[in-house]
């Protein structure tokens, strides 16, 4: 066919059918809606100026929906992108109309004047949970210690829903900085508190474990795995000698186990979900990338996943459904905090499994779709997607000589494409890197993620879309 250009290239592709698949031609723009952008996505040639200017609202937002993909870095997304959808393709979290860079650094333990270039999860996410900077391994503490409250603590304080969900355990670092402050991510149930959170522990006085301190902040739903910490004892207070998830019993929480419990879940009580032990199972399977590379290849489904076993998407839909039920058989007409996390996009880059890595970002993107729409039919709803720190992963042309672990897997595009673990030896977990992050959004208060800013003012664009302090 003959290359054509401006309204003849349109008509030649309209009249082959093709028109929707390539892009939209310039006029249509002037009428596109947020909703619109953001369903099509920012991939087009054409003049976005007032579509961009529609998308800017200010304003209070009756919800708000947080996806944080764990690890989730511009390379991390790119992957998965190049991997599921072509490297012309889109993600669903690609499709947020306006999109910024947010910085992610953490304070050095013993001396917070002095910068930690490479934050973990538990201080970039007590970052953006509290608004203020942490050391590493802190769980929405100060560099001293002391709790600063939270993002969903507030929203709570103020009338509005909550939830937290992950594929995580609940008590991870990300889960936990929104209802929990101890002085080490590690003190998960009241045994870990008794040995390395001491200050926190129940038997001094403190405010207990991260599954205890959970329950006291009661979220509306709470998803996740971490059922082996439920288990433990309480050692001190009202529930000495109980578990802890007698605890959460006795605080009114329905407790579901699986796909159709939770399904069958209804909206008058909290809901405590509790599908694995430890963290849920991974969406894909494919060969772990090694020293020489491997022989190109393509990501399989886990058939160990049990059915049973709800997709984030599946909780996230849950979580926004039980969420959007209690408001609307209450008086108030408050709306939502709602956090959802893709834990394990972060764990499989730790341990160079690109599949598995690859598998759970678009695990993360289809619980994106299903908050964006969920945004659609309720556009004084905030969306926010962002990532909580980088990662190792990178793409790399196909004959480097990479001393690092390598995989190399056969694309959307039928194109090979080699993926590079190099930031530890073989045999070690790789490394978080130092990196600014992609942070994207819609609706109101969403210009405020645009150009760069850091990690701590997203505290304050949440508290703002919600009117809490
Ligand atoms: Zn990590």
């Amino acid at each position: 066919m003959r290359v054509l250009s401006g309204p003849r290239r349109w008509l030649a592709f309209g009249v082959l059918g093709l028109t929707v698949a390539v892009g939209a031609p310039a006029a249509l723009a002037q009428s596109e809606s947020p909703q619109e952008l953001a369903a099509r996505g920012n991939s087009s040639s054409v003049d976005r100026t007032h579509a961009v200017r529609q998308a800017i609202q200010g304003g209070r937002a009756r919800n708000v929906i947080l996806f944080i993909g764990d690890g989730m870095g511009d390379s991390e997304i790119t992957i998965a992108r190049n991997y599921a959808k072509g490297a012309a393709g889109r993600l669903a979290m690609d499709a947020l109309p306006l999109t910024g860079a947010y910085t992610t650094y953490s304070v050095t333990k013993g001396d917070p004047s002095k910068p930690d270039y490479v934050t973990d999860s538990a201080a970039s996410g007590s970052g953006w949970a509290t608004g203020k900077k942490t050391y590493n391994g802190a769980i929405s503490v100060d560099p001293q210690g002391k709790p600063v409250p939270t993002i969903l603590e507030l929203a709570k304080r103020n009338g509005f829903r909550t939830g937290d969900v992950t594929t995580a355990e609940v008590q991870d670092a990300t889960p936990a900085v929104l209802g929990a402050h101890v002085v080490n991510r590690d003190c998960k149930g009241p045994d870990e508190t008794s040995a390395k959170c001491a200050v926190n522990a129940k038997e001094n006085g403190g405010a207990g474990s991260i599954a205890e301190q959970l329950v006291q902040t009661r979220p509306d739903v709470l998803l996740g795995g971490g059922a082996k910490y439920f288990r433990q004892t309480v050692k001190a207070g009202p529930f000495a000698g109980k578990t802890v998830l007698d605890q959460a019993k006795a605080a009114d929480y329905q407790i579901v186990t699986d796909a159709n419990s939770l399904r069958d879940a209804h909206a008058n009580k909290p809901v405590l979900g509790l599908f694995t032990d430890g963290n849920m199972d991974l969406q894909w399977t494919g060969p772990g990338a090694k020293v020489g590379g491997t022989a190109p290849t393509t990501c399989q489904p886990n058939t160990t996943l049990p059915a049973s076993q709800p997709k984030l998407a599946d909780m996230t839909r849950k979580a926004l459904d039980l969420l959007e039920r209690k408001g609307r058989d209450r008086w108030t007409s408050k709306g939502f905090f709602l956090q959802v996390e893709g834990a394990s996009i972060d764990k499989q880059d730790h341990a160079a499994n690109p599949c598995g890595q690859i598998g759970e970002t678009i695990g993360f993107d289809d619980a994106v779709a299903a908050g964006m729409d969920y945004a659609k039919n309720h556009p004084d709803t905030l969306v926010i997607v962002t990532a909580d720190h980088g990662h190792t992963s990178q793409i790399i042309p196909n004959d480097a000589k990479s001393p690092g672990q390598t995989a190399t897997l056969v694309t959307h595009d039928g194109a090979p494409m080699t993926i590079n673990y190099a930031t530890n030896p073989a045999g070690q977990s790789q490394e978080h890197t130092g990196t600014q992050v992609r942070i994207a959004g819609y609706g109101p208060q969403a210009a405020n993620v645009v150009g760069v800013t850091d990690q701590t003012d997203l505290f304050r664009t949440l508290s703002r879309a919600l009117g809490v302090r």
